[in-house]
């Protein structure tokens, strides 16, 4: 009875636990069919985040290259630390790890020790760490010294790193510090274009990401079945329209202009080739180095955020500086003045209203719609030929044409030449200027736009039509990158001059060319350069509101005019110095850019009789003597130098030997090495910045590689260099560089 009893209970339990179970199992199979069909795609997405981790590699972001293939930013060597938790502790160096990451990348050890805790075989510890670190942890890792030697055992067991890895990674470096800023722009800190040609040109230059794929195949398990590992794919290289050399050129002026003219909002210059529409040059002042942190220099600026607290100190920190990253040239306007009555004498030769011969009456002024609009001359110019008045400058002369071309066509020819629209540069943000509503454009308007004035333009959009005036008509699209190359260097694609419309006639452009000619030789401009036939028209103009005192300085220029290789446009915004007209304080700005560049392209100056006749120093031959026998020879002739280069020997030098010039003129001399031309030296970079030490080698003809980008805040100093000064290699092979952090060496 007693087993029977027991048997029954047994079975009522028995019984119990089934139905329980079978209750269960009803309950299970209506949640599996409600997860299965009802809710079945988002569990299953929810598993397979469970189960795979992805971590990214960064790829290295491409280089960008100037026309001649010199690197303006480039993608510098860095390492980046990971673990594999799994790994670490297996092997059981968990505390070795945490103290000797913790100690060497100064971070803490409970957040190391966070990384270590994940279930994971890849976890981050640090990225972009600096050399100095690198060297230590690679040393650790290797179990030798950086000269070869065995670390010993006491040590390696202190600082076991076995499931830590050094990540190549990549941080951006602008090898020339300031050149170009506002044209290249800035990257963030994952190395992505916010800025300038970084940001136009992201898509090409950030490449595609690598990714380390890890699963487990249960959900909680600690160990992973597999993992994947793609390679990151570097980004395409650009290489610009931009010349390193005549960027360097036109800054070097510019910014010495900016100072003596103390412009309160600083300046900007284009240089474009007009035969394509290249950009040769693009600059504004006041600049920043693309390798620090935006400081700000104006002494004024300074004194009024220090008074500034708080929010309303961010405010004005950041508006003060962001106007340092803009590029002026396509982003800001400007009321071209005298300069665009170029483009009204064109507008008149096409149409056929007027000839250069014909003559026009000055007072002094004009009256028009109830007003009286003054030449800046108010005693007047009297008489004069169309030419002569273009010569003066004279504005009732350009109010007459503008007359006779008419509201109509004025406004169409004004379109015509681009002034209504972007010009479709590769650059992000490009302003249009601003005009007359068409409707209601009137002939006191038109009298007043004749010269330049009530309307305003882009620096671009302007020696863009200025262009087009001297290259045959062709209305170019202005461009700043001629080709995209694979990581490797190969030409991927390749961006060709694009023709937008024609503007003027051949034969209006060859008077162009004869007027901007003129109104140099006849107005005495101090754009003139002896020896060079040059081009061009000054303008003045007074800011909104009128009567505040602030004036814009400008000049373009053309160079050779008969030829024109390079057209030039200068601003000085808001000088505050002894003058402010743009004949006097941008015409010598713009000559000197003109005349250095066409030395630059080896155009040589040709002299007149009358320029002769001043020039009373024949050049000596220095070529072929040592660089200490050219600068005695020349010093003996009164003549200055500038030395390219810094080899033994004067390989060629600009003017040449038997040339006439003026007593204290300067000669550009070129060094290369004596004996085995094919050979350059390296030269000594070891104490230098790395700006100046690309400078150096660039100019040696060689190429610089950074290694470690720790302390590339443009404070970095070359420690020590491979392979050292005095070794002999072929030209365009590189050097590599190595810094440290210590600034005061
Ligand atoms: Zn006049």
């Amino acid at each position: 009875m007693r087993s029977n009893r027991n048997k029954t209970k047994l079975t009522t339990r028995i019984l119990a636990f089934t139905l329980i179970v079978a209750l269960l199992f009803v309950v299970l199979l209506g949640r599996v069919g409600y997860l299965q069909f009802i809710k079945g795609g988002e569990l299953s997405q929810m598993a397979l985040d469970q189960q795979t981790k992805e971590s990214e590699i960064n790829p290295r972001r491409g280089s960008i290259l100037d026309r001649n293939g010199k690197e303006l930013a480039i993608s510098a060597s860095v390492d980046t630390v990971a673990v594999d938790p799994k790994r670490i502790r297996e092997a059981g160096n968990r505390e070795a790890v945490i103290n000797t990451l913790s100690e060497v990348l100064g971070v803490e050890k409970a957040d190391v020790a966070k990384q270590l805790d994940k279930n994971s075989r890849f976890e981050y510890v640090k990225k972009r760490i600096d050399t100095a670190q690198s060297k230590i942890l690679r040393s650790y890792i290797s179990g030798e010294d950086e000269n070869g030697n065995e670390l010993s055992q006491e040590l390696l067991e202190k600082h076991d790193l076995t499931g830590v890895s050094l990540i190549a990674d990549t941080k951006r470096f602008y090898p020339y510090g300031e050149l170009a800023a506002q044209v290249l722009g800035v990257v963030g800190a994952d190395n992505q274009g916010l800025e300038g040609l970084e940001y136009e040109y992201d898509a090409y230059l950030k490449g595609t990401a690598g990714r380390i794929v890890q699963s487990n195949s249960a959900v909680g398990s600690p160990s992973f079945d597999f993992e994947e590992f793609y390679n990151a794919q570097a980004g395409s290289n650009i290489k610009l329209t931009i010349d390193e050399s005549i960027q360097r050129i036109v800054e070097k002026a510019l910014n010495e202009a900016y100072i003596e003219n103390k412009a309160a909002n600083g300046g900007c210059a284009i240089v474009m080739n007009p035969n394509t529409g290249e950009i040769l040059a693009m600059a504004t002042v006041p600049t920043y180095n693309l390798n620090e942190p935006i400081q700000i220099k104006d002494p004024d600026v300074l004194a009024q955020l220090e008074a500034l607290e708080g929010e309303e100190y961010s405010k004005a920190f950041v508006a003060a500086t962001s106007g340092l990253k803009r590029n002026k040239p396509v982003v800001d306007v400007y009321e071209p003045g005298s300069t665009f009555k170029l483009i009204t004498c064109a507008m008149s030769l096409e149409e056929q209203v007027a000839t250069l011969e014909e003559t026009y009456n000055c007072n002094g002024f004009m009256h028009m719609g109830g007003h009286n609009i003054h030449c800046w001359r108010t005693a007047g110019h009297g008489t004069q030929t169309f030419m002569t008045g273009m010569v003066n400058s004279c504005n009732p002369v350009l109010m007459q044409v503008g007359a006779k071309i008419g509201t109509e066509n004025f406004y169409k020819n004004f379109k015509l030449f681009g002034f209504r629209d972007v010009t479709g540069i590769d650059f992000p943000g490009e302003a249009v200027g601003s005009f007359h509503a068409e409707e209601a454009f009137s002939e006191v308007d038109l009298a007043v736009s004749s010269f330049g004035q009530s309307f305003e333009v882009t620096p671009l959009q302007m020696i863009t039509a200025i262009s087009s005036l001297v290259n045959g008509g062709n209305l170019y699209r202005p461009y700043l990158v001629k080709e995209i190359q694979s990581a490797d260097g190969q030409p991927i694609e390749t961006i060709l001059p694009q023709k937008v419309r024609q503007t003027v006639s051949a034969e209006t452009s060859e008077k162009m060319k004869t007027v901007l000619e003129t109104v140099v030789l006849q107005s005495g401009s101090t754009a003139y350069v002896k020896g060079y036939r040059i081009g061009g028209k000054s303008g003045t103009s007074e800011k909104q509101p009128r009567g505040s005192n602030k004036y814009i300085g400008s000049f373009v220029g053309v160079a050779p005019v008969d030829d024109p290789k390079i057209v030039c446009l200068v601003i000085i915004d808001e000088p505050t110095g002894e003058n402010y007209y743009g004949g006097v304080i941008t015409a010598p700005v713009a000559g000197k850019i003109i005349s250095e560049t066409l030395q630059y392209y080896g155009i040589e100056p040709v002299y007149t009789e009358e320029d002769l006749q001043e020039m009373d120093t024949t050049v000596p031959d220095v070529v072929g003597k040592t660089t200490e026998e050219a600068k005695r020879s020349l010093d003996s002739f009164n003549l200055k130098y500038s030395v390219n280069g810094n080899g033994d020997q004067i390989v060629a030098q600009i003017p040449a030997a038997g040339s006439k010039v003026r007593s204290s003129s300067s000669i550009t001399i070129y060094t290369g090495l004596k004996g085995d031309p094919m050979l350059i030296k390296v030269p000594n970079v070891v104490g230098l910045s790395a700006e100046a030490a690309n400078e150096t080698l660039i100019n040696s003809g060689l190429k610089m590689i950074i290694s470690g980008a720790g302390s590339l805040n443009g404070k970095g100093i070359i420690t020590s260099q491979s392979p050292a000064a005095g070794a002999l290699l072929d030209e365009g092979e590189s050097v590599t560089v190595y810094f440290s952090k210590e600034e005061n060496q």
